[in-house]
């Protein structure tokens, strides 16, 4: 029997057995007290502390959890709800309370922190019926579910080979955490009944009882894989860069052998603090970054925030460069801190403006930075462009000052063919044809004017998407350090086709 993939979140081939997770609590016997709850809250806060790797995101994410299970409130209302409710549904129905708050916000980003809580919601209730989340034993496990939580991936981590699940979203901390680990993450719309089966993102299918040809292959594929260290292969021609967010993604990008950073994105230094940074304080960020990477290239992206991204102490509607202007004191203080640590590390930095939409634009801000510079005797940067608009491709032919171009397909994308964020990138069939040949264009309109191209949305996490970019002429990919092995052995495909 075969199960057609409906979209791969994350690839790769995992054969082995199922283990089914279910959220339907309707069959347990309700007898806990609030002191079992508070257990089971006790319980998850220590489960979070127990999941702290070295993936600053993933940190993020679980020191944010850890906020909302120790808010007092949150077992002062379950207590309250006790006294007319059993324990799980006083759970469901206070933590549903936080939803139905966060559904009405108009802010992209709370309403997308609905799944956190529903992760949080089933991890309580996981603790309490004793079926704690943890798996101590070494069994080798795909995962089928309608929906996969952040925590229930991490917890069963050393034991997950591969998640089926029923929905999900590309850009979701599960997803981003299945392609770091290298665990296929697919999605289907059947009712999968087997127990023992075979997830095959290359062909798209999931088969049920593999025979042994097919056992035999796929044990092929994961030898060949398991040849492949963190580290990059030669790749002549080509150019490997990281996105990063922090300086530890920065030194990681170094380890496994980047040529250098295509994309930093410096908003999260500011996300991730509930005040502005001062200079001082950024300055050492970007001068730690300007020292890692040595002689290699590094690309600061200035701060992209809006929509899905906020800072707690500054108003932002839309992503662009209004921000800025709205913000010119936050802008100033960035580019002053990246400057200086350009300048006194003696080396020049890329700087990328994100979500250009026109020349005038660029422009404005580019003489702002020149400005900037000129005042204070700093080394000029490179100054280029995120190329991520509907109005900034249609009219590439405008660009030809800029330093250098990264195209970001997530916007891109989102932009041109209405797709939001969370929606499968999986779709990409839909549409890939039509944004290959945009690129195409923006390819021979940066060969002819001699302008640095590189690609680094998600997009390019996509192996049969990432060989298709290669095959156009791209020759620079940016993806997170983690993907190493996926620009190995894309770019070795690539060269052996
Ligand atoms: C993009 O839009 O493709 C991109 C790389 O930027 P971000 O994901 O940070 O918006
Ligand atoms: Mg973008």
């Amino acid at each position: 029997m075969e199960y057609l993939i409906r979209a791969i979140l994350s690839d790769g081939i995992a054969y082995g057995r199922i283990k089914r997770i279910n959220f339907n609590y309707n069959d347990i016997l309700d007898k806990y007290t609030i002191s079992d709850v508070k257990n089971a809250i006790d319980l998850a806060i220590s489960n979070l502390d127990d999941m702290k790797s070295d993936n600053d995101s993933l940190n993020n994410y679980l020191e944010i959890q850890k906020m909302i299970l120790s808010d007092k409130y949150l077992i002062m209302n379950i207590s309250n709800l006790m006294k007319d409710h059993k324990a799980i549904d006083s759970i469901n129905i206070a933590i549903d309370e936080y939803i139905n708050e966060m559904e009405k916000s108009s802010s992209l980003y709370l309403k997308e922190r609905v799944i956190d809580l529903i992760d949080i919601k089933n991890h309580i209730i996981h603790n309490l019926i004793g079926d704690n989340l943890n798996q101590n034993n070494d069994n080798k496990e795909i995962l089928v579910l309608d929906e996969l939580f952040p925590t229930i991936l991490i917890h069963r981590l050393k034991n997950v080979i591969g998640v089926i699940a029923k929905k999900g979203g590309f850009t979701s901390h599960s997803a981003i955490l299945c392609r770091a680990e290298g665990i296929p993450f697919v999605l289907v719309d059947d009712d999968i009944k087997e127990n023992d089966v075979l997830i095959d993102t290359r062909r798209r299918i999931i088969i049920t009882k593999p025979n042994v040809l097919e056992i035999n292959r796929i044990n092929e594929i994961k030898a060949l894989e398991k040849n492949y260290i963190n580290k990059a292969i030669d790749h002549p021609g080509y150019k490997f860069y990281a996105n990063c967010s922090s300086n530890s993604d920065v030194k990681k990008a170094m380890d496994y052998g980047f040529d250098g950073v295509g994309l930093f994105r410096t908003e999260f230094i500011f996300i991730n603090n509930d005040r502005p940074l001062t200079i001082e304080e950024q300055y050492n960020i970007y001068s730690n970054a300007i020292k890692l990477v040595k002689d290699k290239p590094i690309t600061f992206r200035t701060f992209d925030i809006g929509d899905d991204k906020k800072i707690s102490y500054i108003e932002t509607n839309k992503k662009g460069v209004e921000n800025y202007y709205n913000n010119p004191d936050l802008f100033i203080s960035q580019i002053n801190a990246l400057l200086s640590a350009s300048t006194n590390n003696n080396k020049k930095i890329k700087l990328l403006f994100p979500m250009i939409r026109t020349i005038n634009e660029f422009n404005l801000l580019k003489k702002w930075v020149l400005d900037i510079c000129n005042t204070n005797n700093y080394l000029i940067p490179s100054i280029g462009m995120m190329l991520e608009t509907k109005d900034a491709i249609e009219n590439i032919n405008d660009f030809s000052n800029v330093d250098f171009i990264s195209i970001g397909t997530n916007d891109l994308t989102k932009e041109l063919y209405n797709f939001d964020r969370m929606t499968e990138l999986n779709n990409h069939q839909l549409y890939i044809d039509d944004l290959l040949n945009r690129i195409t264009k923006v390819i021979k309109f940066s060969n002819d004017n001699n302008i640095d191209l590189c690609l680094c949305g998600e997009l390019a996490t996509i192996k049969e998407v990432a060989l298709k970019l290669y095959k156009i002429g791209i020759k620079d990919l940016s993806v997170s350090p983690q993907l190493i092995k996926h620009l190995n052995i894309c770019y070795k495909e690539f060269i052996s086709e």
